[in-house]
């Protein structure tokens, strides 16, 4: 990126800029309008914005406690992405994915993400160890955000430990894949483990990951992904429910 984060201290008592404050200010907004556009991601991911329904800008902006505007360019992030679709004057509704969609973009993770992470595995050495080390921090507070089931912020934690985890292999586009494949993911069943208390069970399995990965245990790193990406096609199970919810009309679910 050629865009400036923060003012130059240095130079700028040679080269002056009338608006020295325009810089980190455009730099700040942008950071916002990225943090909106994870959580609206995340969101989708978790089922908590569903197609069908209606989604203005303002009320979001209101649910996120920002202003309407990083919510606008948020959205027409996600309209790029596909991830939702513009309805004129109204606001954005989420783009529907059918079960066919939601299996092939599971199989297509488990074919990349599990030889990445064994790949992983298999190069450990003490360059890499603290790296992975590293990684430790956030693995638990997948968990406590399991335990406080916070399903937004845990998708989002989700997504940035295995993104972090994947970079290690040191390719880029296969994160950015994987990154666009996730934000594609739905896990309408996610309240329904969180609700029994049954979602602690994965979210240990990151920290499981990292030890065999460490250990340098290739295969039984990729056999644990593979079951932890699996749970990801579980986690969709709930979709009978959810018709059933909606044929029902309301549901206390
Ligand atoms: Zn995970």
């Amino acid at each position: 990126m050629t865009v400036h984060t923060g003012p130059v201290s240095e130079t700028a008592r040679t080269d002056r800029e009338p608006q020295g404050l325009h810089l980190p200010q455009f730099a700040e907004r942008q950071s916002l309008r990225q943090q909106v556009a994870h959580a609206l991601r995340a969101a989708l991911v978790a089922g908590e914005m569903r197609p069908g329904v209606l989604y203005s800008a303002p009320m979001l902006a209101e649910k996120f406690g920002v202003s309407a505007t990083p919510v606008r360019e948020a959205m027409l992030d996600l309209t790029g992405e596909g991830l939702v679709e513009p309805v004129r004057n109204k606001g954005f509704r989420v783009t529907e994915l059918s079960e066919r969609d939601l299996d092939e973009i599971t199989s297509l993770r488990t074919l990349i993400e599990v030889p990445t992470v064994a790949e992983v595995a298999r190069r450990m050495d003490d360059e890499l160890r603290p790296q992975v080390e590293a990684l430790r921090e956030g693995a638990r507070e997948i968990e406590i955000l399991a335990v406080r089931r916070d399903l937004i912020a845990y998708v989002e934690a989700d997504r940035r430990f295995h993104l972090a985890l994947l970079d290690l292999a040191g390719n880029r586009h296969l994160v950015s894949v994987i990154a666009n494949l996730r934000a594609r993911s739905r896990l309408y069943g996610l309240q329904r483990l969180a609700d029994r208390g049954e979602l602690g069970a994965s979210a240990r399995e990151h920290e499981q990951i990292i030890d065999l990965v460490l250990r340098g245990d290739a295969e039984g790193v990729a056999a644990l992904m593979e079951r932890h990406i699996g749970h990801v096609r579980g986690t969709w199970a709930g979709r009978g429910e959810r018709r059933a919810a909606v044929d029902s009309g309301s549901s206390a679910g």
